[in-house]
């Protein structure tokens, strides 16, 4: 009983407040700087239901930000280590994880919570929450954040929406700037407290949040409902796959996603250890270049698009 006790001393949250955090449920989308932080902060309030999702796998380079990781958890899938972690925080706290890359087409994996929290690093995810969220008027936490410049903002039914307020669609946060880990802690901190005032039905912010973490420059900058928006207007563009991004993409530099056929790990693994070292884990299989999801998808590093396919179709095949 004890768990909470900081928390229900604070004025705005007491018993009461803590019930219905207890009885809510989050869905955080993207297990990377901002999901793992987020998801941390609310497991540890106590939210009742979470749903962690993500479509990638641990690498060395993200120790620096994503805090539910270690070593050891190099080569694993993120949603399932995430919520590995987290059960052992707190084990009051239902976690599910789903390992899926969020499409038009799967979104409805990320349930019917209370609130989304948006924390995946691409604007493309970014306007299908922001479509889904609105359609099934969802409370949607966006956050942002890259080099020492960090966004927050709330989208909520009535109030303007991501496409009210971004115009770019296709452009993705290529690791080149880097990032600052206190950058992104501090985004995702804004952002677990954005979801609890929502659960507990205070006033939440409605400005857009910007932050210059260098300078410890905190913004808020408002913004206004565009008339002209496509999903504020009932057009939802990225929900309907109306705009979706092609069969190969870049995810950062040198780094491409092939969406291919279901496949089986086990029988794919047979035949490639004749070749070389193969390395499995729940539901992703590692060779040389190549990551293979047990969904089809892989992930090739590769000098351009074509060479990422001819990769893979000499590995994978079809
Ligand atoms: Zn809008």
């Amino acid at each position: 009983m004890d768990r909470y006790s900081r928390q229900e001393l604070y004025r705005n949250i007491g018993k009461a407040g803590q019930k219905k955090i207890s009885e809510s449920t989050v869905s955080v989308v993207g297990m990377g700087a901002l999901g793992t932080v987020a998801a941390e902060l609310l497991a540890r309030a106590g939210v009742g239901n979470l749903i962690l999702i993500d479509r990638d796998f641990i690498e060395l380079n993200n120790l620096q930000r994503q805090s539910l990781f270690d070593e050891s958890d190099i080569g694993k899938l993120k949603a399932e280590t995430a919520a590995e972690k987290l059960r052992k925080i707190n084990a009051e706290v239902k976690i599910t994880a789903k390992n899926i890359d969020m499409t038009f087409e799967n979104i409805s994996g990320i349930g019917n919570p209370d609130i989304i929290l948006g924390c995946t690093d691409n604007m493309e995810s970014r306007f299908l929450l922001n479509d889904y969220a609105l359609k099934n008027k969802i409370p949607f936490v966006y956050g942002g954040a890259v080099s020492d410049r960090g966004y927050v903002f709330n989208v909520v039914h009535g109030g303007a929406c991501l496409r009210c307020i971004f115009k770019g669609s296709t452009e993705e946060t290529c690791d080149t700037v880097g990032v600052l880990n206190a950058n992104t802690a501090a985004v995702a901190a804004i952002m677990s407290n954005e979801a609890i005032k929502i659960i507990l039905g205070k006033d939440y912010e409605k400005n857009l949040v910007r932050i210059d973490f260098w300078k410890n420059d905190f913004s808020k900058i408002k913004v206004a409902q565009n008339k002209d928006c496509p999903a504020c207007t009932g057009k939802y563009e990225y929900l309907s796959g109306e705009r979706k991004s092609s069969l190969v993409r870049m995810c950062e530099k040198g780094s491409y996603q092939i969406r291919g056929r279901k496949k089986d790990l086990a029988a794919v693994e047979k035949n490639l250890k004749k070749l070389g070292e193969v390395k499995m884990f729940n539901g992703l299989l590692h060779f040389g270049s190549i990551t293979l999801f047990e969904d089809g998808r892989a992930l090739v590093k590769a000098e351009n698009e074509t060479e990422a396919r001819k990769i893979y179709d000499r590995i994978i095949g079809n």
